[in-house]
């Protein structure tokens, strides 16, 4: 058994505590500090790290050329390069609903994108 004692910022709240996750390989043994949120947290980056991610698609119609869109679970964190370049390709036309469906199940993972904000169109 190799016992390995690392520091791990918990993203899970905005209190951001330091936790002391000891570990035989992707078994976590002893979390110090944190909550119960904190510990699930430092299990779940070890074996499938994933982030909440904001980003922005073109925008046809509207005030400003791109519409911020969020993910709606936390995203694979290897996928994310793969997800953004996906969006970069993606342009939606006004009117935009807040939290409207922009794409469903991205790259197979069962997450879908929404937008952030209302988008509405504007007429020349
Ligand atoms: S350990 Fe608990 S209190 Fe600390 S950041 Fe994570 S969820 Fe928040």
């Amino acid at each position: 058994m190799t016992k390995i004692s690392e520091n791990v910022i918990c993203v899970t709240c905005p209190k951001g505590c330091t936790l002391i996750v000891t570990r035989d390989g992707q078994t976590v043994i002893d979390v110090e500090n944190g909550c119960k949120r904190g510990h699930a947290y430092a299990q779940q980056e070890l074996v499938d790290p994933r982030r909440m991610v904001a980003s922005s698609v073109r925008l046809k119609g509207g005030l400003h050329p791109l519409l911020p869109v969020y993910t709606s679970a936390p995203f694979p964190k290897p996928r994310i390069s793969e997800l953004l370049s996906v969006l970069r390709k993606v342009e939606v036309t006004t009117p935009v609903n807040l939290d409207q469906l922009i794409l469903e199940n991205v790259l197979d993972t069962g997450i879908n994108i929404h937008a952030s904000r209302e988008m509405k169109e504007i007429v020349k």
